[in-house]
């Protein structure tokens, strides 16, 4: 008898090992379905000068999702766009990780999303053994994977993944990559507080949600994404209305723990809102801009001059995605959607080059045209468009180092200063 149920628990095991293992290889099917590479055939290939600039630079990235998929950030995967090995080979000094929670299907015969539409979000949380049903248990199980990868890299062979989460962590992380140490910085990010101010939209408890967040690393605070929601109006969403009472309150506590404010996916009417009601600059982390795009590009998705405007206007950055719905298709557009936000700068007496920053999105469900590990193929694009030295430097890392240093806990006009001036030192 006991040995019978033993034999049985037995195949009960293989059973369930052979389950997961096909979990294992749909979750990974569907990972490499929608993570595409569309590398650029026209790329050029970075010749011994653009390596040595791209190795001389302090590389830092505002939007990657990597913490959706069931991958290990510490192993160099071959699929997907990025992790922890493939963006330290590229280069990267510090990566934006973000967390999605909610992501609407495309429906083809409409014209906008909504929080009611099929969430691409929960159905893949199910296939990964992730929370389902809750919003917020995607953004707090992200968290978590964050941290956990944070832990095992110190006792890793590989780069050491090091959280950034004020001024002072900042130019450390920039004085120990001077140093030459095998370290990248992260920090998380969220994309859209869905279910902030959902049931409850009391300043008290919207407040004491975002100091939660605060308290478990959360630096980077994006009120929407795709649709609208009770912070406020998409650029993709039905109605595309600004801020709520509850997503003013969820800017203003956010921005007063030095928390980083992110318009990407806004509604023009929240871009608007916010401009008028934030302190410090803000970022539009991972996007291209409308006025530049043609072709595959997603209009509504792009910034409008008038948003582009409000970013620049409040001191900010744009970084620009890498992907053809942002920028259109092939690399040489990256540096066009990049001149027009400089020579937009520029005819507002503002210094071109300090308003432009890198937002790959990597891993967000798009088809990137460079690699994590081949970032010195957009070094080489932007050489080749004729960008100097000094600013490629900016656009690359100086412009996020310097708007973080100002605005994360602990940041100052003089720790800008301070911070750019090893940057200049330390870097190209
Ligand atoms: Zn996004």
């Amino acid at each position: 008898m006991k040995r019978r149920t033993l034999l049985l628990s037995g195949g009960v095991g293989a059973l369930s090992a052979a389950a997961f293992s096909m979990r294992g290889a749909a979750v990974a099917a569907v990972d490499r379905g929608f993570n595409r590479f569309a590398l650029d055939p026209e790329a050029p290939t970075p010749d011994a000068e653009d390596r040595d600039l791209h190795q001389a630079l302090f590389l830092a990235d505002l939007h990657a999702d990597c913490l959706k998929w069931d991958r290990d950030l510490l192993d160099w995967s071959d699929y997907g766009h990025a992790d922890v090995p493939r963006l330290y080979a590229g280069n990267t000094a510090l990566q934006v990780f973000a967390m999605v929670t909610q992501s609407p299907v495309n429906l083809p015969w409409r014209s906008c999303l909504s929080a009611q539409d099929p969430n691409h979000a929960a159905w893949l949380a199910a296939i990964q053994g992730r929370p389902v049903r809750s919003t917020r248990g995607r953004a707090f199980y992200q968290m978590d994977l964050f941290w956990d990868a944070v832990h095992r890299s110190r006792l890793s062979d590989g780069p050491e993944l090091v959280p950034v989460l004020n001024a002072s962590e900042l130019l450390a992380l920039i004085e120990a990559r001077g140093r030459g140490e095998s370290v990248m910085g992260g920090m998380l990010a969220l994309e859209g507080g869905h279910w902030i101010g959902q049931y409850d939209p009391s300043p008290g408890v919207v407040a004491a949600e975002i100091r939660r967040l605060y308290d478990r690393g959360l630096r980077i605070f994006a009120p929407g994404h795709r649709f609208d929601n009770p912070l406020c109006g998409s650029s993709e969403g039905c109605e595309r209305y600004g801020l709520s009472p509850a997503g003013r309150i969820a800017l203003e506590v956010a921005e007063d723990h030095g928390m980083i404010i992110d318009l990407a996916h806004a509604s023009e009417a929240t871009i608007k809102d916010a401009a008028g009601l934030l302190k410090k600059p803000f970022v539009v982390s991972h996007s291209g801009v409308r006025a530049v795009c043609e072709g595959i590009c997603r209009p509504d998705r792009n910034l409008s001059d008038d948003s582009l405007r409000a970013v620049l206007d409040s001191g900010g950055v744009v970084g620009v995605g890498y992907w053809g719905h942002a920028v259109g298709e092939g690399v040489a557009n990256i540096p066009r959607v990049m001149e027009h936000i400089m020579d937009m700068a520029d005819s507002r007496g503002l210094q071109p080059d300090r308003h432009v920053a890198l937002g790959s999105d990597f891993d967000g469900s798009v088809a990137t045209q460079i690699a994590a590990d081949e970032l010195n193929v957009l070094t080489a694009t932007m050489r080749r468009a004729g960008f100097a030295r000094d600013t490629i430097a900016q656009i690359t890392g100086r412009n996020v180092c310097r708007l973080f240093a100002r605005g994360l806990p602990g940041g100052s006009d003089a720790m800008a200063d301070q911070t750019e001036a090893v940057l200049r030192d330390r870097f190209a």
